[in-house]
C-alpha cells in the first residue's frame, strides 16, 4: 500500500493519497485550498491513474476539508467523517474571520462510528473513534498495512490542541491512552500535521503523555 503525502494550506496540514487496487485510491483529509494545490493533486491522481473511491476525513477542521468538495463533485465518492463534527464543520462556516476562505461546504458525509470496519478501493480499515481534539474526531486503522490515520489527535512528538471548538483534553488523552497507545509499536503514524513516527516511539517519548511513558519492552510480548 504506497501512501503519498502533500503538504496544503496555510496551516501545512497533511493529505495522504493512499493506493489501494485496480486504480482506486483514498485520500485522508483533502486540505487543497487553493487552485494550483487542487491542480497538483489532480494531476498527481491523473499521472498515476488513480481514481478517489472514498474521502476519509478524520475530523472536520477547515484544514483537513478544503478539498473535500471539489473532489465528491469531480469522482462521486462518498466522505467518511463522524456525524458529531458536523456540528464543527457548520461552526467554522460561521465563525471564520474575514479575510480567511472558508471551505466549500456543498459536500456531503457518510457517518462513520468507534469500531466500524470500512472497505474502500479495495483496502479494509477499522474506525477509532478518538473524540477530543474536536467532538467526532477519528483515526482510521489498517492494520494489515500497519498504517494509522491519527489526523489531529496524535503528531510526532505532540498531541492535538483541545481548545478548539467543542474540544475536550481529558477526552482526547483517554482516547490516546486507551485506544492509539495500546496498538503495536510496529505501526506507522501519519498525522495530519508533520512527519510521521510510530505507536513505539510515542509511546517512550512523547513529552505530553510523559506521565505514561513506558519502556517498550514491557510491549514486546510477540
Ligand atoms: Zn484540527
Ligand atoms: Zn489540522
Amino acid at each position: 500500500m504506497e501512501i503519498y503525502r502533500f503538504i496544503f494550506n496555510r496551516l501545512a496540514e497533511n493529505t495522504f493519497v493512499v493506493e489501494g487496487e485496480r486504480g482506486e485510491c483514498l485520500v485522508v483529509d483533502p486540505g487543497s485550498e487553493t487552485p494550483s494545490e487542487q491542480q497538483r493533486l489532480e494531476r498527481f491522481l491523473e499521472s498515476k491513474g488513480l481514481r478517489p473511491a472514498a474521502v476519509l476525513l478524520t475530523h472536520g477542521h477547515m484544514d483537513h476539508t478544503y478539498g473535500v468538495a471539489p473532489i465528491q463533485q469531480q469522482y462521486g465518492c462518498p466522505v467518511y467523517m463522524h456525524d458529531d463534527d458536523k456540528s464543527v464543520v457548520a461552526y467554522f462556516q460561521r465563525v471564520a474571520k474575514f479575510g480567511i476562505p472558508v471551505p466549500d461546504p456543498s459536500f456531503t458525509t457518510t457517518p462513520v462510528s468507534d469500531g466500524e470496519l470500512i472497505e474502500a478501493a479495495g483496502l479494509s480499515f477499522k474506525v477509532i473513534g478518538t473524540p477530543g481534539h474536536s467532538p467526532g474526531s477519528v483515526c482510521y486503522y489498517f492494520e494489515e498495512q500497519r498504517a494509522l490515520f491519527t489526523g489531529d489527535t496524535l503528531f510526532a512528538g505532540a498531541i492535538g490542541r483541545s481548545d478548539l471548538f467543542g474540544g475536550d483534553y481529558d477526552s482526547e488523552i483517554r482516547a490516546i491512552m486507551e485506544k492509539l497507545m495500546l496498538l503495536d509499536g510496529d505501526i506507522a503514524v501519519y498525522p495530519g500535521h508533520g512527519g510521521s513516527t510510530s505507536i513505539a516511539d510515542e509511546r517512550t517519548g512523547n513529552p505530553f503523555l510523559e506521565p505514561f511513558n513506558e519502556k517498550e519492552e514491557l510491549y514486546d510480548q510477540n
